[in-house]
């Protein structure tokens, strides 16, 4: 794992601020740890993978997190990608799709639609077979790392049930159009991608199709979830790392901002931020390590204290660094507009909360 964050380190250098402003990853980057299988180092040696634990996983993903929140989410998104096939493809598909995502196919996972957000239920990409071939046509909105992607795993309706078919990025009909302008997270590849008519051969239909949408939706997310948790622990580390030693070094009213009290109290949250969400997401980690069934409320737990921890942390590192934090693509400008998105995404703190309030009310007699 040490050596796999020092490449990581050596490949971002000090890179972060200028792609942030961009817009944009450079590919020879993508390309390197692509190569590696370090965008999904979850996935198990027999598919070509690093086959690290969830733990390790967390933990790089975290680092990359802490440097780069851009990079970050284009690993979420491939690891997700990977996830879905390794649980949702049969034997073949499996053999077939995740070498090729341990050597360096890109990858992104598109579920939301201009008119189905929180709500997935509601998506209306159709997803049929016709003879010998899987058709697509709908519409994706936000797909992370999509602009990057060589493979697009999309998820829609397949009759009554629901399905998730491989896309290759360049077959007839597909179409990618990236998200201008983005809040935060700006160089992550967002792009909405239009699927008319596309034909595919069967095999790539995951599974066979005809799983529950919710089903479907569920088990990639897990995932997902799981990384954005670790890669706000990141954020936060980040933050409090930059507050410490700017309140260590600069000096107002004769003293360094550290020997103020106030600002030694947002010292103090920062501190209590990061051991919060790190501590949160090693014990999703450990259940996801562990086969626990609490795993799935423990990620949606982790996800959501993380996110909101990533979000405080970062308001309040750039209210100690003022001004030195103040312009675009700092440091913690950045986790300000980063940290913002992670509450949105992957079940925003409102459908977290539902899901935790959920398992509150079932679990109390
Ligand atoms: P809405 O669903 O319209 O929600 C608006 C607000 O209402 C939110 O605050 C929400 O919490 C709240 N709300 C909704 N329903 C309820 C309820 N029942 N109770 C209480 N509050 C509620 N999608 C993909 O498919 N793949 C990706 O890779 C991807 N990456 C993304 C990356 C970023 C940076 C962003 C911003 C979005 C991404 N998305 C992606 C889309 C993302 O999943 C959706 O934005 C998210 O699900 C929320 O949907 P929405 O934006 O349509 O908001």
């Amino acid at each position: 794992l040490a050596a796999e964050c020092a490449r990581v380190a050596g490949l971002v250098g000090d890179e972060a601020e200028a792609w942030d402003l961009a817009g944009e990853l450079p590919e020879k980057i993508l390309d390197e740890l692509g190569a590696r299988g370090l965008l999904c180092a979850q996935v198990p040696a027999t598919y070509g993978g690093l086959g690290f634990s969830s733990r390790d996983n967390g933990e790089l993903t975290a680092f990359t997190g802490s440097l780069c929140s851009s990079l970050r989410s284009v690993m979420t998104s491939q690891g997700m990608a990977a996830w879905t096939v390794q649980r949702l493809g049969d034997a073949a598909q499996r053999r077939h799709f995740l070498p090729r995502l341990t050597a360096g196919a890109r990858a992104a996972v598109g579920f939301s639609e201009p008119g189905a957000g929180s709500d997935l239920s509601t998506m209306d990409t159709e997803i049929r077979l016709d003879g010998d071939s899987v058709v697509l046509d709908g519409q994706k909105v936000w797909m992370t790392a999509a602009a990057y992607a060589d493979l697009l795993v999309i998820v829609g309706r397949f009759g009554a049930d629901g399905a998730a078919v491989v896309v290759p990025r360049t077959a007839p009909g597909v179409t990618v159009e990236p998200v201008a302008d983005p809040l935060g997270c700006r160089a992550a590849g967002h792009a909405d991608v239009r699927l008319d008519q596309v034909r595919l051969p069967v095999d790539h239909l995951l599974g066979g199709g005809g799983q529950p949408l919710s089903l479907l939706v569920t088990t990639a997310l897990a995932y997902g979830r799981m990384s954005v948790a670790w890669g706000c622990a990141g954020i936060v580390r980040a933050c409090r790392d930059a507050a410490v030693r700017h309140a260590r070094g600069r000096v107002q009213f004769g003293v360094p901002l550290a020997e103020h009290q106030l600002v030694a109290r947002h010292l103090a949250e920062l501190l209590v931020a990061e051991q919060i969400a790190t501590r949160a997401c090693e014990h999703a980690s450990d259940c996801w390590d562990r086969g626990s069934p609490e795993q799935v409320v423990a990620t949606v737990l982790a996800k959501h204290v993380s996110a909101a921890r990533a979000a405080e942390a970062a308001s309040t590192a750039v209210q100690v660094l003022a001004s030195a934090g103040a312009r675009d693509g700092h440091v913690v400008a950045r986790a300000h507009r980063d940290a913002k998105l992670m509450e949105l995404i992957e079940g925003s703190t409102e459908i977290c909360q539902l899901i935790l309030a959920g398992h509150a009310l079932a679990t109390v007699s």
